[in-house]
């Protein structure tokens, strides 16, 4: 029986502009379960990286508002806690790490200054009981000559290095979750590939619950065990990521399935591949009814103007769409 480690209860976000309110989160609700890797899918714009950015109320405020929701970490409402204790949390309990390593590294200190003040800023140990683990931390991230890395500068090492010193901060209090946001875009095929093996490695050695963001559904196959697809702010389509490979019932879900390259398109003419039609709508222009209707192949009447519901189709299937 999964143990559930984050709630997601009915998340509103928005951005506020001259003219008016934009919601780009509209009442999201889901549950990361201890020792998972939960992704969260979708093209740019979807609103995936706003909701996983409220988690820890990184959302810059104004012009970003966290309107409604809860968001339940060990029995606490994370959007009600006060500033000292959220801070107290972050990195602690919840780390994250993100696409370019080089906007959230230090370019003036050395990566093992970086780690060692997060273990000063959140454990008791002593300066050198901090070089020490951190020494360890990048063993465990498999970094060659730990030793040497930890007193280099991020300029000096390479991308996939930089984004591997990130998972040892981001690992360096033993954090319940991980919020891992695009985590390998910026990588080549191969250093991507060895982050997310690394990643299913610590899953497995740590049972520690990761969100894993991304819009590449290789990424998805690849590492995760439950998927969320996200559109226009809400999610469409949950499920198990057999369910979702095998019988994906959202049409935006079977688009983006229908637009992954294979062998055989990539021979052949790239005309073959097929593409989701039209783009996805700006925050000023969602579309009543369906938000996917003017995309949708399958589009009914009733699409244009009621709201499809969530439904179960089965205890790991979920599909927000009137034709389930
Ligand atoms: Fe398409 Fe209608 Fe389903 Fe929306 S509700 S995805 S428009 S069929």
């Amino acid at each position: 029986m999964p143990v559930p480690e984050l709630l997601v209860k009915n998340l509103k976000v928005s951005f506020s502009t001259s003219k008016k309110e934009l919601i780009a989160v509209r009442g999201i609700s889901y549950q990361l379960n201890q020792g998972e890797i939960l992704a969260l899918v979708g093209e740019s714009g979807c609103g995936k990286t706003v909701s996983a950015l409220s988690i820890l109320r990184l959302i810059q405020e104004p012009p970003g508002k966290i309107v409604s929701g809860e968001i339940i970490f060990a029995g606490k409402d994370l959007l009600k806690l006060k500033k000292k204790e959220l801070q107290g949390l972050r990195g602690k309990d919840i780390a994250m790490i993100f696409q370019d390593p080089m906007t959230s590294l230090n370019p003036v200190l050395t990566i093992g200054e970086q780690i060692i003040e997060t273990l000063l800023r959140h454990t008791s140990l002593s300066r050198k009981k901090a070089r020490e683990k951190s020494f360890r931390l990048l063993e465990q991230v498999e970094i060659p000559s730990p030793l040497q890395k930890l007193d280099q500068y991020p300029h000096q090492l390479s991308g996939g290095m930089r984004q591997r010193a990130m998972i040892a901060i981001a690992l360096s209090c033993s954090p319940r979750i991980l919020i891992a946001d695009e985590p390998t875009t910026a990588l080549d095929v191969l250093i991507q590939a060895q982050i997310l093996s690394l990643l299913k490695k610590i899953k497995k050695d740590t049972q520690m619950s990761i969100l894993l963001i991304t819009h590449d559904l290789g990424v998805v196959a690849e590492v995760a065990g439950r998927v969320m697809v996200m559109y226009a702010g809400e999610i469409v389509e949950s499920g198990s990521v057999n369910d979702l490979f095998r019988s994906p019932l959202h049409p935006y879900t079977i688009g983006l399935m229908e637009s992954i390259p294979t062998l055989e398109s990539t021979q052949q003419k790239l005309s073959k591949l097929k593409e989701i039609s039209g783009t996805v709508p700006s925050l000023s222009q969602v579309p009543f009814g369906c938000p996917f209707h003017p995309r949708c192949p399958t589009a009914e009447t009733r699409c244009k103007t009621d709201k499809p519901k969530f439904k179960e189709i089965s205890k790991t299937h979920s599909v927000n769409c009137w034709l389930h």
